[in-house]
């Protein structure tokens, strides 16, 4: 016999899928992803002669975005998450409507999710916004994107 959670409908799937992406947040990789897309650059001199540095951040996918503050990079998921897998098995009969129950696959939705350094990388926004589009599409983005 295996463990099986209970079924959920589409609401409480998205309400639960919003919390899992929104605490993702602190994932250590995605933090490590977002290091690994700065640079210590010098834009000046201080009094006492020194290099005055400051981090850089620099998107990923090669498009020449550079930015002195964080938040202009998102940190991607290089295989995207996708939709996650879930299956009808019911409905719920409420005194307003019947609703459709589903199971869902959490274990490989979270697995997608909180996945490992290798598979992230910091890119700008609009640069990830073509990548999610080429995705919904079911494309591959091109190769020319990158130059
Ligand atoms: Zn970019």
């Amino acid at each position: 016999m295996t463990l099986q959670a209970a079924p959920f409908t589409s609401k409480e799937i998205a309400r639960i899928q919003k919390a899992l992406r929104n605490q993702s947040r602190f994932w250590r990789p995605k933090r490590e992803a977002l290091n690994l897309a700065r640079e210590k650059v010098q834009v000046g001199v201080t009094r006492k002669g020194l290099p005055k540095t400051r981090f850089e951040y620099r998107c990923l996918m090669g498009c020449g975005f550079r930015s002195f503050d964080p938040k202009g990079l998102q940190v991607d998921h290089i295989w995207e998450v996708g939709p996650i897998a879930k299956k009808a098995v019911g409905v719920l009969v409420t005194s307003k409507k019947p609703l459709p129950l589903f199971r869902v696959d959490w274990g490989a939705y979270i697995q997608a999710l909180l996945c490992p350094l290798g598979r992230l990388r910091a890119i700008c926004r609009p640069c990830h916004a073509t990548k999610t589009a080429y995705y919904a599409k079911g494309q591959e983005i091109p190769d020319e994107h990158y130059l």
